[in-house]
């Protein structure tokens, strides 16, 4: 992974065999980013995503392998608990160009990843809410 700061915002390129979620993650603590918005593009060869099923307050998973666009990657950092927490969701593009997408559990990147984190001032918790079975921003 490489970065830069430019301004408030951060440059980062996700390198070949870096998973992405643990990778940034891990990125915004490292430099103390606890709220901010995130935006992507690149590719990925092993891909979890997921869909909230309401009815059962559960996710189904999916797993996509082979070459994959990610057209979209989009997201944002909060903390829950006093720690980082990131809600990412991706869409991505196989080789006959059909897109499938959901919540990102994890994408180990192919090629590269190219994401822009937008440092937002100020702390935004979340907690557990019963009722939905998710962890909603605390506002
Ligand atoms: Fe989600």
């Amino acid at each position: 992974m490489r970065w830069r700061r430019c301004g408030k915002s951060w440059i980062v390129r996700i390198d070949k065999g870096e998973e992405i979620v643990a990778a940034l993650r891990e990125f915004c603590k490292a430099h103390g980013i606890v709220l901010g918005a995130v935006s992507g593009i690149g590719a990925t060869d092993k891909a979890t995503i997921g869909c909230f099923k309401v009815k059962n307050k559960e996710y189904v998973k999916k797993e996509l392998m082979g070459d994959h666009e990610i057209t979209g990657l989009t997201g944002n950092v909060s903390t829950m608990d006093g720690e980082v927490y990131l809600h990412l969701h991706i869409t991505l593009s196989d080789a006959d160009y059909h897109t499938r997408g959901g919540h990102l559990n994890s994408a180990v990147v192919s090629g590269t990843c190219e994401v822009v984190i937008e440092e937002i001032e100020g702390q935004i918790e979340r907690e557990y809410d019963d009722e939905v079975g998710l962890n909603l921003y605390k506002l």
